[in-house]
């Protein structure tokens, strides 16, 4: 049986454009320009038109996306905004930056994503509670397209418009996911989008992008990204500093043309372990009509899953937990937000089973194999019958 041999992300990545990355990277170098120059403006366009968005801005980290996306939308201290406990630190970490309050909804359990019914539970019941002085007003909604499958957004973007508020995607994860044909990233008010190492489009360092359709919105955020800056030295408004650097726009610029057909390579990992692991008794990612999944993460689940993850740590098979803790009973952000009186139920469960197998554009078939049978050496044990 082959060895499993885990090669990282970012490295494998490397290795596959290494001749373009390093042109591009020696071109910066020679250029004498290192900040918002040339690079930046083309991937801005680049990445806009790949996602058939009118504007893109690139900013330092996936989490400044966020924060500024939100500030854009006019949300800031005594706003609060909705989204899910399923999901990494960085989405409420966001809100708080911006001195919002999170209130937290419930997920899908086939999907991991965003429940619309559970949203307009949540937003109704938050609506319903007398108003007080400290009570914050909500204000936006923020569905994470988790794992890579795109939240229910024609439902999502309904309910939001109902009760006037934005809507924010959280798209650090889904690069070139699409529902009904319309990538995740425009459907909403803005969307945020991160670089980072690890991510289906991932520089070599920290990156991320704003996104929007709207030309207003479009330039508060450019403001913002930049000390308020409409010339040089000067702010028309209050900004700070978080701006895409130069080497890691020209690298994102050698990387993007890749995207869909690196998407693709995961959709055959992914299509592999559901055929190897389709009598195995755990439970495999669903894909929901009209959906084109991108599988940042290839997540099943198992109630014994910390049993599972020993067995296959001592297969030589890694694992990860994305995400342990719901971000409401983590220590920084229990009691901070609000949940409606239905609780999170779903959210605790994903995150006492979910479990994500490797998953890369570069994973061979072998590789899968071997991911399968190690796991169905464990599973008959759970599964009797
Ligand atoms: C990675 C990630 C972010 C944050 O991106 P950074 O670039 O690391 O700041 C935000 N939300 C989700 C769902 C992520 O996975």
């Amino acid at each position: 049986m082959a060895a499993f041999l885990p090669i990282s992300l970012p490295a494998s990545r490397y290795a596959a454009h290494q001749a373009a990355l390093d042109t591009a990277i020696t071109e910066v170098l020679r250029s004498g320009q290192f900040i918002l120059g040339r690079q930046t403006e083309a991937f801005e366009r680049e990445f806009a038109a790949f996602l058939n968005a009118a504007h893109a801005v690139g900013v330092g980290n996936g989490t400044d996306a966020l924060e500024i996306a939100l500030r854009t939308c006019g949300v800031g201290p005594g706003d609060a905004v909705v989204t899910v406990s399923h999901t990494a630190v960085a989405t409420v970490a966001a809100i708080e930056r911006a001195g919002a309050t999170p209130v937290f909804t419930d997920i899908d359990a086939a999907t991991f994503t965003m429940d619309p019914d559970a949203l307009w539970e949540t937003i109704s019941a938050y609506q319903s509670h007398p108003p007080t002085a400290e009570r914050a007003r909500l204000k936006a909604v923020i569905p994470v397209h988790l794992y890579g499958h795109p939240a229910d957004m024609q439902t999502i973007v309904t309910i939001a418009r109902g009760f006037g508020l934005s809507v924010i995607e959280d798209c650090a994860q889904s690069h070139g996911a699409s529902l009904l044909g319309k990538m995740t990233g425009t459907w909403g008010d803005m969307a945020a989008f991160s670089f980072y190492p690890t991510k289906n489009l991932g520089g070599f360092g920290d990156g991320g992008a704003v996104v929007t359709n709207d030309p207003v919105l479009a330039e508060k955020a450019r403001l913002l990204r930049e000390y308020g800056w409409r010339t040089r030295q000067i702010s028309s408004t209050p900004g700070f500093n978080s701006r895409l650097d130069e080497i890691q726009a020209a690298m994102l610029r050698v990387l993007l043309p890749h995207l869909n057909e690196e998407n693709a390579c995961r959709r055959a990992v992914a299509k592999s372990y559901d055929t190897g692991l389709a009598r195995s008794g755990v439970a495999l990612p669903a894909l929901q009509r009209d959906c084109l999944h991108v599988f940042h993460q290839y997540v099943i689940r198992v109630a014994a899953r910390d049993s599972l993850r020993v067995h296959l740590e001592a297969e030589g098979v890694p694992t990860q937990i994305h995400y342990p803790v719901p971000l409401h009973l983590q220590p920084a952000y229990a009691r901070r937000g609000f949940i409606g009186s239905h609780g999170l139920p779903r959210s605790e469960a994903a995150a006492r089973e979910v479990i994500s197998l490797p998953i890369s554009p570069w994973m061979e078939t072998s590789q899968v194999q071997y991911v399968c049978e190690a796991l169905s050496r464990w599973a008959p044990q759970q599964q009797p019958g």
